[in-house]
């Protein structure tokens, strides 16, 4: 268990917390706050504990360099906004200089500031040193809240904590409770559904959620790579060629493992990658050799349904079809409403899955959203991430 800020005394202290508040932005004005909404509860906690409050972030890729296309100061006016009292902007070129070291210092108990984006400092992605003592100097405590950014040694993420004391905030902890009790002790059956364009990109993923799944249900666009290691049919459907025998491989292991590994039975396809187009709903050996594969079929989604309903943990990443065309939502959505439906945890990795979750308006019916694309895949393929392992234990 990793320790959070509700095991240590907040009270009197600096604390430089790292946030998600890479927010969309257009000519200068937020598009979408859920980031920093997500945020609140553990900078809200840290207020009414009497910390004073030293929040930094990155936004867009500034690639090193001090960019106002991509200054924090919107996020600051949001954050201000949020809180009902003033978060103090330390608009720096290099984030920490002296007049930014003098407000910190001056900082009071239950005052928030926010640090320029911490990638105007090219030292930042490559975890400088020196950048870390920087803003290290600032605090007495780094508190880690940034989840999407976890999976990356940075100088804010990680290099800060050699030389401060580090605990999670509440987004931390909620991905490593959720994400890390699904894959180390999970309730049984267990059900991981995989989707998505490419299987190369999920390799990783696969092989390490096959050795603790019972049910492994493949989607989307990789389906047709395992089709193929099959030796069937898939037309023009998209194709990971240098994957083939890897499918033919994790098949195999399933078989070994003892794991039930699903591929989709049916399929919808298409003349063209587009929604308006001639479609025609198929068995996976009767693929005609001019049409793509968009989604899955109706069968295939009353099986993956059964399957669903049996489990007690699901961990979904990627799209069943290409969802973001009506025509070839309906596997996806299905899939999310079964999800919905279940009583099972059910934890949805980022990125595309979560979209289409939020997208169809069944969001508050998951355990766990992943809000890191990244991150979650990382978790899932049972790396550590390097923003989680400088957190002190309990
Ligand atoms: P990924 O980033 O690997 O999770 O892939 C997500 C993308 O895969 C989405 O944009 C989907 O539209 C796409 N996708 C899902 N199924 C298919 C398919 N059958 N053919 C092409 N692309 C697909």
């Amino acid at each position: 268990m990793k320790k959070t800020v509700k095991d240590i005394d907040l009270k009197g202290k600096k604390v430089i917390v790292r946030c998600d508040f890479n927010v969309p932005l257009k000519e200068g004005v937020i598009t979408d706050d859920t980031r920093i909404t997500a945020a609140m509860p553990t900078i809200e906690y840290m207020v009414a504990e009497g910390a004073a409050v030293i929040l930094m972030s990155h936004l867009g890729r500034p690639e090193g360099e001090a960019n106002p296309k991509y200054t924090l100061k919107p996020v600051a006016d949001r954050l201000s906004e949020l809180l009902g009292k003033e978060v103090i902007f330390a608009q720096s070129d290099v984030v920490v200089d002296d007049e930014v070291k003098a407000k910190a210092a001056a900082l009071g108990g239950g005052e928030v500031m926010l640090l320029e984006n911490v990638r105007f400092r090219k030292e930042e992605t490559k975890n400088g040193a020196e950048f870390a003592k920087e803003l290290a100097s600032l605090a007495d405590i780094f508190v880690n809240d940034a989840f999407g950014t976890a999976h990356r040694a940075h100088s804010s993420t990680a290099g800060v904590a050699d030389y401060l004391p580090a605990v999670s905030g509440f987004l931390i902890e909620k991905e490593v409770k959720f994400l890390g009790s699904a894959v180390e002790d999970p309730k049984r059956p267990f059900v991981a559904i995989m989707g998505g364009a490419k299987v190369g990109d999920k390799i990783s993923v696969i092989e390490n959620l096959l050795k603790k799944v019972d049910t492994l249900i493949i989607g989307g666009g990789m389906a047709y790579t395992f089709y193929k290691s099959m030796g069937l049919e898939i037309g023009t459907s998209i194709l990971d060629a240098d994957s083939i025998e890897l499918a033919t491989e994790l098949l195999k292991k399933a078989e070994a493992q003892g794991v039930n590994m699903i591929i989709p039975v049916d399929v919808v396809c298409a003349k063209e990658f587009r929604n308006e187009t001639e479609t025609l709903v198929c068995s996976r050996e009767e693929m005609p050799a001019d049409m793509m594969g968009m989604d899955i079929g109706p069968k295939t989604v009353e099986l993956y349904k059964a399957e669903i309903a049996k489990a007690a943990t699901i961990v979904w990443n990627g799209p069943m079809g290409v969802f973001e065309m009506e025509n070839f939502a309906k596997g996806t959505l299905a899939v999310a409403e079964a999800l919905a439906e279940s009583n099972a945890i059910t934890v949805i990795g980022g990125g595309d899955s979560a979209a289409a979750v939020e997208q169809f308006g069944l969001g508050d019916k998951m355990t766990h959203i992943s809000t890191g694309g990244g991150a979650s895949l990382e978790f899932l393929e049972g790396k550590v991430l390097p923003g989680i392992a400088v957190i002190q234990d309990k």
